[in-house]
């Protein structure tokens, strides 16, 4: 299985918010969707950072409530890892355990068109395993 797989079952949106968002509307946006990050970008085709409710759990341990009014910019994280479409679940798997984050944009000729999370791959691997279970139990029965 591929991220291509993912995404043609998952669909190609990504939460993006520009990076003068406040960190007040960035976790409002966190909850009206339901994920745990947002991918920085202002022009919602190349990613400038991403910015996780980790980042932002960690700024509250430091800063306290003046976080609310910080940019996004601020805390996001510069140094953005991410996918391409023909990746396979196991290599992001091995990356996310390695790199210690949840979450993967897909990007294609430089342009946006997906995130993995790592609940994507679980799911993923979770189906392709009781797959092959039946298959198994199908061949033996017979
Ligand atoms: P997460 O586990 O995804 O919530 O993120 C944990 C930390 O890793 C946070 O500091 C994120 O900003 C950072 N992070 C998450 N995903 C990525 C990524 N794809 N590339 C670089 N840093 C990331």
């Amino acid at each position: 299985m591929n991220v291509e797989a993912i995404l043609r079952a998952k669909g190609n949106a990504v939460a993006t918010i520009p990076s003068g968002t406040t960190v007040a509307a960035a976790v409002r946006e966190l909850k009206a969707r339901g994920i745990g990050a947002l991918v920085v970008s202002d022009d919602g085709r190349t990613p400038a950072g991403i910015l996780s409710e980790r980042d932002i759990v960690h700024a509250v341990a430091e800063h306290g409530a003046a976080v609310l009014t910080m940019t996004a910019d601020r805390l996001m994280t510069r140094r953005v890892v991410t996918c391409r479409p023909e990746d396979t679940v196991s290599e992001l798997m091995a990356r996310m355990t390695e790199r210690r984050f949840r979450h993967l944009p897909v990007v294609k000729d430089g342009v946006l068109c997906g995130i993995i999370s790592i609940g994507d791959l679980v799911k993923s691997r979770i189906e392709e395993v009781e797959f092959e279970a039946d298959s198994l139990r199908h061949f033996i029965a017979g």
